[in-house]
């Protein structure tokens, strides 16, 4: 019989829990009986789907059984079971759990308890196993196989023989050390222990005959031993233990162990809804983004339980795109088990589930932000730029439903605000909703067109994800008040009296004005004159609806689309360089030319664009240096 490798993952990962000195073995029985539950959840589902296979609920079950003078552990099910083929992939090959570990591992080496907090699968028991065999019989086969291994040397696969259906995991203890003793897992006390903690909720009876001493009938100090099956979990599913059976504890654990999440959910909620539909929903808000959330391949979607058969693992029907980052399950008496993926999107039930629970997390998330602020701004870092997207997607279906959930920063208040916030806090003469876009919080800060505001008191919304001005241009307003970008040519801060001055000037001057804006054709629709700029010399304003940001980020997309923000370049009345530009228009042509350009640049570069012809400009700048 040949010998045959793992897979150099696999094999990582075995040298991983071959030497690992993970102080909590005890979950390798976890991973185990959590396996045997999912084999015979697939033999269940099919033999309620199918009717050429009749196995009533009650036969299921799991065994363990233990051999003390061969020190071995038995777990077995009457499960679906593995063929051939299927022992080689799913256990000589890395399985999804351990890539899992892999990726996490990599980023993230130092302070994660890897092993405990992840789900890492059959492999976990090499912690404990010095060799481990798996008998295996397909469910509808009639020949059973055997994979051995002791971890370090690859593994065999050879015939065997197995009275019916379904596996048996066989775990060869290591001999203890100073460092563990292995021994342990052979007591009976110490199994039941592990089962009570970790699997309790199993649906499956968890069985092992144990064996109780007691006193010889009418003996003082002459004990006899019995031994009879015991049944070791409740077989309630958490979801169905009455709420104040629950500890916070135990969903964390049953939240970690199911969605595989090393750290303990942000927020846990469970609900039950009768009536038209009735069903039960545990819910969790993660309390980070999965490490592929904001990957193409991410998958929403809730676990779909019939009554307490999981039917479905990620039900994407269950979830708008908008929340896609809750995780949890939902079992519902009234969703048929034989549900095919297809018909889903169409079903009646289903979509009630879905309406109820959308608004159910809604809700959560209301009362979060205000009652418990703190947990909100956090959960808001980890997501609200999906709540965002949600605002600008679907041509805005969503908008109303989620703009009071919004977060935005108030270069005023120097925290993020909601808009009915900033909205409370708005002065008299304020009729405007106003932000201002940029890099980074800094760099927003320092934009001549903020200056003015500040000097108003105005609060300006700061926002750097390049999502926001998108969403709130969907919004368009907000309690009747509109959106306004500072940058925005439409933006009037002035008094009429400034104003009628300010057009007295751009009047006075329009031929140096328009011959300005001759030099900067193709690049600006028009230059102008501008009260509102305090210290600066320059600035670039947008006229319609496109702004300079909105600009940048369209044309990074990868579409052919491409468009062109109207820019107006606005220069500060008040500034000395307005009268250098006066007097180089009469005295100097080519200059004043050369000054247009500059500006111009300078302008851009505030706005964090880049220079449209580098060379022309340094080119410029040192001969205007050398005078
Ligand atoms: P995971 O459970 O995360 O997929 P594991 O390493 O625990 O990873 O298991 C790998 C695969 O081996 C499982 O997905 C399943 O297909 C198969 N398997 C493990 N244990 C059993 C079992 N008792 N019965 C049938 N298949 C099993």
């Amino acid at each position: 019989m040949k010998k045959k490798a793992f897979k150099a993952e696999s094999k990582r990962l075995l040298d991983l829990m071959i030497n690992s000195i993970y102080t909590n073995k005890d979950i390798f029985l976890r991973e185990i009986i959590s396996n045997a539950s999912d084999a015979i959840d697939k033999l269940h589902y099919l033999s309620l789907t199918d009717k050429d296979i009749d196995i009533a609920k009650e036969e299921f079950k799991i065994n363990i059984s233990v051999d003390k003078e061969a020190r071995k552990i038995t777990i077995s099910d009457n499960g679906i079971g593995m063929d051939e083929v299927e022992l080689e992939n799913n256990l000589g090959t890395i399985c999804e759990s351990g890539s899992r570990l892999f990726k996490l591992e990599n980023e993230k080496k130092e302070d994660i308890d890897i092993i405990g907090q992840f789900g890492v699968g059959f492999y976990s028991a090499f912690m404990v196993a010095s060799k481990i065999e798996v008998v295996s019989r397909k469910y509808g086969s009639k020949s059973a196989y055997k994979w051995v291994s002791d971890g370090v040397d690859g593994y065999t696969i050879e015939e065997a023989s197995r009275d019916s259906f379904g596996t048996d995991i066989i775990i060869y203890l290591k001999e203890d050390s100073d460092e563990c003793e292995y021994s342990n897992y052979l007591e009976d006390y110490k199994i039941k222990e592990i089962v009570k903690k970790y699997s309790d909720y199993i649906t499956y009876p968890i069985i092992m005959p144990v064996t109780h001493e007691h006193l010889k009938e009418g003996s003082k100090d002459e004990y006899e031993s019995h031994t009879e099956d015991e049944t070791l979990n409740s077989m309630v599913p958490i979801w169905k233990k009455s709420a104040s059976d629950v500890s916070e504890e135990e969903y964390n654990r049953f939240y970690t162990d199911t969605f595989y999440d090393y750290e303990n959910p942000a927020h846990t909620f469970r609900n039950h809804v009768e009536g038209k539909c009735e069903f039960t929903s545990l819910l969790f808000i993660p309390s980070h983004a999965p490490y592929d959330y904001y990957q193409k391949d991410y998958e929403k979607g809730l676990q779909l339980y019939s009554n307490g058969v999981l039917i479905m693992d990620k039900c994407k029907e269950l979830l708008p795109d908008h929340f896609n980052f809750v995780k949890g399950l939902v079992d519902s008496a009234d969703v048929s088990l034989n549900i095919s993926r297809e018909i889903l999107q169409q079903d009646k039930q289903v979509q009630l589930i879905a309406k109820s629970i959308e608004g159910k997390i809604k809700k959560e998330l209301e009362n979060m932000l205000e009652n418990d602020r703190e947990k909100y701004e956090k959960f808001y870092q980890n997501f609200g730029m999906q709540l965002k997207f949600g605002v600008y997607n679907d041509f805005g279906m969503y908008k109303d439903d989620l703009k009071d959930l919004l977060l935005f920063y108030s270069g005023k208040e120097k925290k993020m605000v909601t808009l009915k916030e900033y909205v409370s806090n708005m002065s008299k003469d304020q009729d405007k909703i106003y932000y201002a876009c940029g890099e980074t919080r800094d760099k927003i800060d320092m934009l001549p067109q903020v200056e003015s505001f500040k000097d108003k008191e105005f609060e300006v919304l700061y926002l750097t994800d390049y999502i926001d001005e998108f969403a709130l241009s969907m919004l368009r307003e907000y309690d009747g008040k509109q959106f306004v970008n500072v940058a925005s040519e439409s933006v009037n801060l002035e008094s009429d009296k400034e104003k009628k001055e300010l057009d007295k000037e751009n009047d006075k001057f329009k031929d140096m004005l328009s011959a300005m804006g001759k030099v900067l054709e193709g690049s600006v629709k028009e230059v102008k004159f501008t009260s509102r700029l305090k210290n600066h010399p320059v600035c670039i304003s947008t006229r319609g609806s496109i702004s300079i940001e909105m600009e940048k980020v369209i044309n990074a997309m990868p579409t052919d689309e491409q468009v062109k923000a109207e820019s107006i370049l606005e220069i500060n009345k008040d500034h000395p360089i307005a009268e250098k530009l006066k007097s180089l228009y009469t005295d100097n042509k080519e200059e004043f030319d050369k000054y247009t350009k500059v500006l111009y640049n300078e302008a851009r570069l505030i706005e964090g664009l880049p220079v449209e012809n580098p060379t022309e400009l340094t080119n410029i700048i040192c001969e205007l240096l050398s005078k």
